[in-house]
């Protein structure tokens, strides 16, 4: 049966223009790739390969079975150039440069089936893993090997969401177009099979009512699927948000779903299974969606993995003005600034805006026809008009005014303007954690409403680390309520 449910708090992006369209291109194959040995879920893997070798698309090239990780492929056909370090967002990584041949042909992982009813568990596990698929998402997808910090029977619950909360989202019609919409469902099953234990749901934007209603109808006779639709408000989409809305359970904020036996998977993360399953094929390209008014065109592109993402995005780039480029969300997202970089599993969206450094007059008081502000939602929801963003926030910080509004759309309820008093008046004790600062998500919503536009997200980010270093046990506030599963391992990896 169909259930609508939402959470207090959050907020509504609607109408912004840039949006990515249902259309698909495949970029062709890139003349060299970058493979990064730590990719999605799971620490670095070991080279397997030395410069000079020869290697085809699919090959694994990187592994480590002793550690929580997953293994990394070739995405082209080449030959290794050199393995080194770079400095990939912030982490210095080692990476497998490859000079490519122009020929598409990857070779499959052994053992695939169409007919995958008549594998086992345990080679739908190998499968999954050896594809590198089981390195999706935040909490990775448990198999018997070392994939993720839960075992496959601590599985308790298996959340796939297809929400697009965010400012920019994938399309999900388009990923569940055709025929993916049977792999997408086939992908579901496949995961039950390795989870027979775990609850299944199904969380799904409401707004696609006609999807909502096909898959439905499809999965009627699956008295194991509990199929939800959402209200796509900001932050959704996050698993902290996931797992009270749907099961009406607490989350252990700072730690992982998978601690609680929770795996959570996106649309595109089941159909990498059913892909590495029924087809044998390892996690070799990507699809990322092109957004913002920052590219001549707004689509999805199909990218092969460790292509540089100068590649990817420079013939859409607009070049009659400067542009920030972000990379997968606006409002938490990484800003891109080395282009040379290469395209990871993780990656499903670069957004770029224009560049706007000139201070519109009386900003706050336009009606909020063809810009976003939380102040105007009312106006600018009657009026309904596309909302074009840009990269200016009008005006430095003032005073707070106590308007409530941070503390309105806060979705773990707690209070941001509170906490920054305490922060910025130096006052770090045991009050803040009383008050809840270590349940923030750091998913910016208060700062992007805040109309005194004070960097609250950043100042209660601060304050936790400051309450750190003066002693404070963020796992005290934690742990006592909850049986963590896996925290030896999960501390491993943070
Ligand atoms: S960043 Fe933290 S405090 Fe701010 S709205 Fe999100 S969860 Fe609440
Ligand atoms: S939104 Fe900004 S101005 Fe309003 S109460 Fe919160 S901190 Fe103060």
């Amino acid at each position: 049966m169909l259930k609508y449910k939402t959470f207090k708090g959050g907020y509504r992006f609607r109408n912004f223009l840039g949006q990515p369209r249902e259309q698909l291109k495949e970029l062709p194959i890139p003349q060299r790739v970058i493979i990064p040995l730590k990719q999605g879920f799971g620490g670095e893997v070991k080279p397997l390969v030395s410069p000079g070798d020869k290697v085809y698309a699919g090959q694994i090239i990187g592994r480590d079975d002793e550690n929580v990780s997953s293994p990394v492929h070739s995405s082209v056909n080449g030959e290794v150039l050199k393995i080194e370090k770079i400095n990939y967002f912030k982490q210095e990584i080692t990476a497998i440069f490859i000079e490519a041949e122009p020929t598409a042909e990857w070779r499959p992982l052994e053992g695939y089936s169409a007919d995958w009813g008549k594998l086992s568990p345990e080679k739908i596990e190998e499968l999954i893993y050896l594809s590198g698929s089981a390195s999706l998402d935040k909490e990775g997808i448990p198999t018997r090997f070392r994939s993720s910090i839960i075992s496959p029977s601590e599985v308790e619950n298996l959340i796939i969401h297809g929400i697009g909360s965010e400012i920019y989202n994938l399309s999900l019609r388009l990923l569940l177009s055709g025929k993916n919409l049977f792999h997408f469902i086939e992908g579901i099953r496949i995961l039950k099979k390795i989870f027979p234990q775990a609850e299944v749901h199904l969380a799904l934007n409401k707004n696609f009512k006609k999807l909502v209603e096909e898959i439905s109808k499809i999965t009627s006779g699956f008295d194991w699927l509990k199929i939800y639709a959402l209200e796509p408000k900001y932050p959704q989409g996050y698993d902290e948000m996931l797992v009270p809305t749907l099961l009406g359970r607490p989350f252990p904020y700072g730690y992982s779903a998978a601690n609680i036996g929770i795996v959570i998977l996106n649309t595109q993360a089941v159909l990498h299974v059913y892909e590495a399953v029924c087809e044998g094929k390892p996690l070799i390209e990507r699809t990322i969606a092109l957004c913002g008014e920052g590219f001549r065109e707004n689509l999805h592109l199909k990218v092969k993995i460790g292509t540089p993402l100068k590649e990817i995005f420079s013939p859409y780039l607009r070049k009659d003005k400067e542009m920030r480029l972000v990379l997968n969300s606006l409002l938490t997202g990484i800003r891109l600034n080395i282009f040379s970089l290469p395209l990871s599993r993780t990656f499903s969206q670069v957004i770029a805006l224009p560049e706007n450094r000139e201070r519109e007059f009386l900003s706050f008081l336009r009606l909020g026809m063809r810009s976003e502000s939380y102040t105007r939602t009312f106006l600018s929801a009657l009026l309904r008009g596309k909302k074009k963003l840009n990269t200016n926030i009008h005006g430095e910080p003032r005073p707070c005014i106590s308007c409530g509004y941070c503390q309105e759309v806060c979705p773990v309820r707690i209070i941001p303007h509170l906490l920054y008093r305490f922060i910025e008046r130096n006052i770090i004790d045991e009050r803040l954690s009383k008050y809840g600062i270590f349940n923030c998500l750091e998913c910016n919503l208060c700062s992007f409403v805040c109309p005194s536009k004070l960097p609250l997200a950043k100042t209660i980010k601060d304050g936790q680390e400051r309450l750190i270093t003066i002693g404070c046990d963020r796992a005290k506030c934690i742990l006592p309520y909850f049986d963590l599963k896996g925290l030896e391992e999960y501390r491993g990896i943070k």
